[in-house]
């Protein structure tokens, strides 16, 4: 399958597994990833944001049950928010769920927003779980007609070591635990040097309140504003 699809999957096979009540996706752009999401009968909340309004606006109406839906009596009670909003931002809306992702975003973000990313994901909103998945450029080599980055507007494409290195300083500031993983398998034994085409880092909160006021203020802030709402 396509590796888009590979990636979602990733996270359906996560949720199956830990079973997640409350579900984030971070950057949900075309929201296929919540149109999968939304059929894991123990998720119980939903939620979607992405700075581009047009683009939610576009896809949101695909989220709307369709009759049927309501007759399955395995539907317990799902609710379904997205939020026009930038990851870089703090909204208090955002706090406590079991599970965030951000499939291919933050490689759209500059550095210095990679920063505010952290902090807002991992220091304010605190998810027991984090997914992230970004190109692997040890990868790039293997990629026919390659020049440059893998899409125009990629800030940066990282090396397994750079995403790494990135992802344990995260999880030694905010109290997370990493392990890394990736979808896009290389053929012919090449896998061993150059890794999987995605890389994938699945974060664990450690600790329920470390560390305490990262942002250094107690007031909550509402940056992001909701554009659609459902309840099944
Ligand atoms: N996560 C989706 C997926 O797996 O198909 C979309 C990935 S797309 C490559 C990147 C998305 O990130 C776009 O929808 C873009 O609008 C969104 N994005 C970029 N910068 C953002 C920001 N600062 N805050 C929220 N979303 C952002």
């Amino acid at each position: 399958p396509a590796l888009h699809i590979q990636r979602h999957q990733f996270v359906v096979d996560f949720v199956r597994g830990k079973k997640p009540k409350k579900v984030v996706d971070l950057g949900c752009g075309e929201c296929k990833l919540l149109k999968k999401l939304r059929f894991h009968h123990e998720i119980e909340m939903l939620v979607g944001v992405d700075i581009n309004e047009a683009k939610i606006k576009r896809y949101m109406h695909g989220l709307a049950p369709i009759s049927t839906d309501y007759l399955q009596p395995s539907f317990d009670w799902l609710s379904i928010e997205l939020y026009k909003g930038s990851v870089t931002q703090r909204d208090a809306r955002f706090k406590g769920f079991d599970l965030a992702t951000a499939i291919e975003i933050i490689e759209h973000l500059t550095p210095a927003d990679v920063e505010h990313f952290s902090a807002v994901v991992f220091g304010y909103m605190r998810p027991g779980a984090v997914v992230i998945s970004t190109p692997n450029s040890d990868f790039n080599p293997l990629l026919p007609g390659l020049s440059g980055f893998r899409d125009r507007d990629h800030k940066f494409e990282w090396s397994r070591a750079e995403f790494r290195s990135w992802a344990l300083r995260v999880c030694s500031e905010y109290g997370y635990e990493v392990e890394f993983t990736g979808v896009g398998e290389a053929l012919h034994g090449h896998h061993d040097s150059v890794g999987f085409c995605s890389q994938i880092g699945v974060f664990y909160r450690l600790t329920a309140s470390y560390p305490p006021n990262t942002l250094g203020d107690d007031e909550d802030v509402f940056s992001y504003t909701l554009l659609y709402h459902i309840n099944y």
